[in-house]
């Protein structure tokens, strides 16, 4: 077992803290790469805070979910989300999983999750929602085997990303950039949408202009990628500069 292409690691790592610092994932979700050169196999951190996450707690998964090499961490309950999607689409590259908020009201209602301006164009006709009982009947409704992940990549088809209903969303991505895009801007656009019903009848982006502009976006994904990485850099470097200046003194 050969150790994963380090630039695609620390890409990873810096992706776990932009979701926490985007408000994404807080101590729960979590985000996974296909290994670059076997492809069936993913990465994915141990079980612990997405914020925490450093390059050394990154673990190598199969893709029914069984850690490979000799590594006895304890690893997330819910990483049969990740390879059953890896399954099942080919072109999908990096998952997100998570809680994310606003997205919450979308899958318990049956309230459609559409996009309602360019950012969003991803969700084009509208995210499906997960139905766990139908599979797992009466749940703690975590994904915790193959036959639930199964079910998930199923409602997710083609998608970018499926609501969970009483649990969270899983969003797609053909890169760890637009994977980590799609998560932040799912849940702004459920914020927006809420918002948007309060003050009446919303108009929403017609499939075509979804396409559109999900096209137009997947053309400058490095734009706000640079600017959140950034910024959570700048976040750990405030950290750890405390300690310094108290040692100066
Ligand atoms: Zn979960």
């Amino acid at each position: 077992m050969s150790a994963p292409d380090p630039a695609l690691v620390d890409d990873l790592v810096v992706a776990n803290h932009i979701l926490y610092a985007e408000g994404v994932v807080d101590g729960f979700g979590h985000i996974s790469v296909r290994h670059g050169e076997r492809g069936n196999r993913f990465l994915l951190a141990r079980s612990m805070a997405p914020a925490l996450v450093a390059p050394g707690d990154i673990m190598e998964f199969d893709l029914e979910g069984n850690v490979q090499g000799a590594d006895t961490r304890a690893p997330y309950l819910e990483r049969f989300i990740h390879g059953a999607i890896y399954k099942t689409r080919p072109d999908v590259m990096a998952v997100v999983h998570s809680h994310s908020p606003s997205v919450i009201p979308f899958g318990v209602t049956g309230g459609t999750l559409r996009p309602i301006y360019h950012m969003s164009g991803f969700l084009g006709g509208g995210a499906p929602i997960f139905e766990i009982r139908d599979t797992g009947g009466m749940t703690d409704m975590l994904i915790r085997d193959n036959a639930l992940g199964d079910a998930l990549a199923r409602t997710l088809g083609p998608g970018a990303v499926a609501l969970m209903r009483g649990h969270g969303s899983v969003a797609v991505g053909g890169s760890i950039q637009q994977v980590v895009y799609r998560a932040i801007y799912t849940e702004m656009n459920a914020r927006l949408q809420m918002e948007a019903a309060r003050l009446g009848t919303i108009s929403f982006l017609a499939p075509e202009e979804a396409r559109l502009a999900a096209a137009m976006n997947d053309k400058v994904l490095g734009r706000p990628w640079e600017l959140w990485k950034r910024k959570v850099m700048l976040a750990t470097a405030r950290e750890r500069a405390p300690a310094r200046s108290r040692s100066r003194k």
